[in-house]
């Protein structure tokens, strides 16, 4: 069975290599947040010195990290994944990540004939807790086949959307603009109900067997807006994140989507105001604050 790295314990990589370690396999992780390497040693995972030591040790080599920069750092920094890893592992970066960026690390990688994934996941930390996660992959349906055995065990759901490297990336941009849209409609609609006294337990009952139903609907109520606790979860910035980079995607095909962009704009003015460590359904708690005001 094929030994496994894993760099980046946060809130999706922690349960991510804890169900892999669940499912037989050897992980051995790297985070450079001492709190999340120690929560990682504490549910029996070892933890690597270095990434280079990680490497050394791994056949397979998974990466959930939190923005463009720490991808770049990670792989292309000096002492990298690009310095230590051969053509005998395989690399799968399941952050969400700018397209661009898959197609850099894929040419960079390639160079040094290093098989590289592209496989950003949805679902969020509890897909992740119970393994049933959806993945996007992009790349080489060789390097697919190497690991479809292990990204089956992080998701019950894997698409191996395309060979070319950013397929997976653009169908996890469209889901999360989907999410952004979902939850800024949940958190204005929820005013309503507010203000003309109609109870929230009772209105997501009514809407749970109505059309206005929706998973994030689902999730923001019941995980963050019902027990008024928004720690993350999907924080905020994350969300301004991928809206940025499929307003990006948007511009390069020539594509002017005015809603989606006000969109952008909601979420970049609620992180300036401090709400970016926050889960994304604290737009709902933001938005009734104000009203209450
Ligand atoms: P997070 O911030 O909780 O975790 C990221 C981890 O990476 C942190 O523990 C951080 O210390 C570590 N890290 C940063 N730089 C590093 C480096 N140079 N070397 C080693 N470790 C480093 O973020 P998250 O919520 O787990 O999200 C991770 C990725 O997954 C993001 O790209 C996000 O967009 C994506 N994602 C998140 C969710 C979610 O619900 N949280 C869902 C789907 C996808």
């Amino acid at each position: 069975m094929s030994k496994i790295g894993f760099i980046g314990l946060g809130n999706m990589g922690l349960p991510m290599s804890i169900g892999l370690m669940n499912s037989g396999y050897e992980v051995i992780g790297f985070d450079v947040n001492e709190e999340r390497s120690l929560l990682f040693k504490k549910s029996g995972g070892n933890i690597a010195l270095s990434s280079a030591d990680l490497v050394a040790e791994s056949d397979v080599i998974l990466t959930s990290l939190p923005s463009n920069k720490a991808v770049e750092a990670v792989y292309l920094n000096k002492g990298g994944l690009l310095d230590h890893c051969n053509s005998s592992q395989v690399v799968i970066d399941t952050s969400t990540v700018a397209p661009e960026l898959n197609q850099q690390l894929e040419a960079s990688l390639s160079e040094r004939s290093i098989p590289f994934l592209a496989a950003p996941v949805s679902g969020g930390v509890v897909g992740a807790e119970n393994q049933t996660l959806t993945v996007m992959v992009g790349g080489k349906e060789e390097t697919f086949q190497k690991v479809k055995d292990i990204l089956n065990v992080i998701g019950g759901n894997v698409f191996h959307v395309g060979e070319q490297i950013d397929k997976g990336t653009t169908v996890k941009l469209i889901n999360n603009l989907l999410i952004g849209f979902y939850t800024a409609g949940v958190s204005e609609a929820l005013q309503i109900a507010n203000q003309k006294d109609i109870d929230l337990n009772d209105l997501f009952s009514m809407m749970n067997v109505s059309y206005g139903q929706s998973r994030i609907y689902e999730r923001n109520y019941k995980t963050f807006i019902e027990p008024n606790d928004f720690n993350p979860g999907f924080a905020l910035k994350l969300l301004r994140k991928d809206l940025e980079f499929a307003m990006e995607v948007a511009d390069n095909n020539q594509l002017d989507l005015p809603i989606s962009k006000s969109l952008l704009d909601l979420y970049r003015n609620l992180e300036h105001q401090g709400y970016g460590d926050q889960d994304m359904a604290v737009l709902y708690k933001y938005l009734k604050d104000t009203i209450d005001q």
